[in-house]
């Protein structure tokens, strides 16, 4: 515990948003801290199940400033390798990040935003929040979910298919992390896939890429006041890399409509049909992970909180959302595309404090 600290900027978070927006404040001269709860660099992706890959190859998934470099043997490198360049990235720009520290509540301070964390205080006059939305898993509420008695897992809790060799397995989800661990599980397990509406495979030559393309394209035709192309959601939800794709054209990867709830013993559908289950994995997203600006009671609509300019919070301009999702800046949620917002948050940042 040390006494209370001051700073112009407190970044909560140190993955791929918070690092980001570091590179961009330290090139405008800004003074700042990056606090970050995890033990080590890397974010969530130092959690991912052990086969998931990227959906863009390296050098369109890099931060500003330095290239990812490429994996030996992958087109499309893997989460330890995000967790390495990541690592290195923090090093080279010599990123002033404290860890572990939890930021547990942003609070109004007079002219400052008093930052409380589990090993003290710092008041600062602008924080970005860049937290992410790996540690809110959603699970949507289903009737007799706590009535089912086999093994409930959310995406952050899978790790391999050998946990559920032999057994029968009900994953949840039709985005890409429930195809790429129902891809993963269709091998050696009794698999059942649900999605609430039939899945949709993007062309196999898209990957994150076009997406990239497609966010910054929507959020140019809306800026414009253009009619809104819909941006990736008009493209598909399910980027077939590789296994994914392997997994499909080998017909191991039928999806069935949603079960309407769950029994004892696994699901039940509306015409009477059953399925027995070992387990289901529910991948079926996230939400923000504001709960530490919870004091500036800012919530609004599901959970967000209203931005202008992108990521300054309308009712406390001294507050930044960076990486959340397409409502914090297009594609601003991805490797490559955090960057620009991360430019365009420091810049305004770096207005306010004069
Ligand atoms: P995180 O990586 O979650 O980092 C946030 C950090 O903040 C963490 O270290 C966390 O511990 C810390 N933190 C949280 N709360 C507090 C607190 N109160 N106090 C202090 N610290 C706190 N993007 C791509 O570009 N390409 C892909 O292929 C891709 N695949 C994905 C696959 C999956 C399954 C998922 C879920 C996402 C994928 N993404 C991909 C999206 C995105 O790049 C990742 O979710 C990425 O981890 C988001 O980075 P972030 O910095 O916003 O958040």
């Amino acid at each position: 515990m040390t006494g209370d600290r001051h700073i112009q900027v407190v970044i909560v978070g140190g993955g791929q948003a918070g690092l980001a927006a570091g590179y961009h404040l330290r090139r405008l001269g800004v003074d700042f801290v990056i606090l970050d709860a995890q033990s080590g660099p890397g974010g969530a992706w130092q959690h991912a199940w052990d086969s998931l890959h990227l959906f863009s190859p390296a050098a369109f998934s890099s931060l500003p400033g330095r290239l990812m470099p490429p994996q030996a043997g992958e087109e499309y490198p893997d989460a330890e390798h995000v967790v390495a360049y990541l690592r290195a990235y923090e090093k080279r720009y010599e990123l002033p990040v404290e860890r572990p520290v939890r930021v547990h509540g942003v609070h109004r301070d007079g002219p400052a935003l008093r930052v409380e964390t589990d090993s003290g205080t710092w008041h600062a006059r602008v924080v970005i929040s860049a937290t992410g939305t790996w540690w809110r898993p959603f699970l949507p509420a289903v009737p007799g979910r706590s009535a089912f008695e086999g093994r409930q897992l959310h995406t952050v809790d899978y790790r391999r298919p050998q946990d559920f060799t032999g057994r029968r397995v009900i994953v949840v989800g039709g985005g890409n992390s429930g195809a790429q661990i129902a891809a993963d599980l269709a091998h050696d397990t009794h698999l059942t896939w649900v999605t609430q509406r039939p899945p949709r495979f993007l062309a196999d030559d898209i990957d994150g890429r076009a997406l990239f393309d497609a966010a910054t394209a929507r959020r140019r035709a809306l800026d414009e006041g253009s009619i809104d192309t819909g941006g990736v959601a008009s493209l598909g939800d399910i980027v077939a890399v590789p296994p994914v794709r392997e997994a499909r054209d080998r017909g191991l990867l039928k999806a069935g409509p949603m079960f309407s709830g769950l029994t004892p013993g696994g699901a039940e559908w509306a015409d009477g049909t059953r399925a027995e289950a070992d387990a289901i994995i529910w991948c079926t997203g996230f939400r923000p992970a504001l709960s530490h600006l919870a004091p500036l009671r800012l919530r609004g609509r599901r959970g967000h909180i209203a931005t202008a300019g992108t990521t300054r919070a309308v009712d406390e301009p001294r507050l930044h959302l960076l990486g959340y999702g397409d409502w914090t800046g297009p594609a601003s949620a991805t490797l490559i595309g955090v960057g620009r917002t991360a430019r365009d948050a420091a810049r305004q940042i770096r207005d306010f404090l004069r």
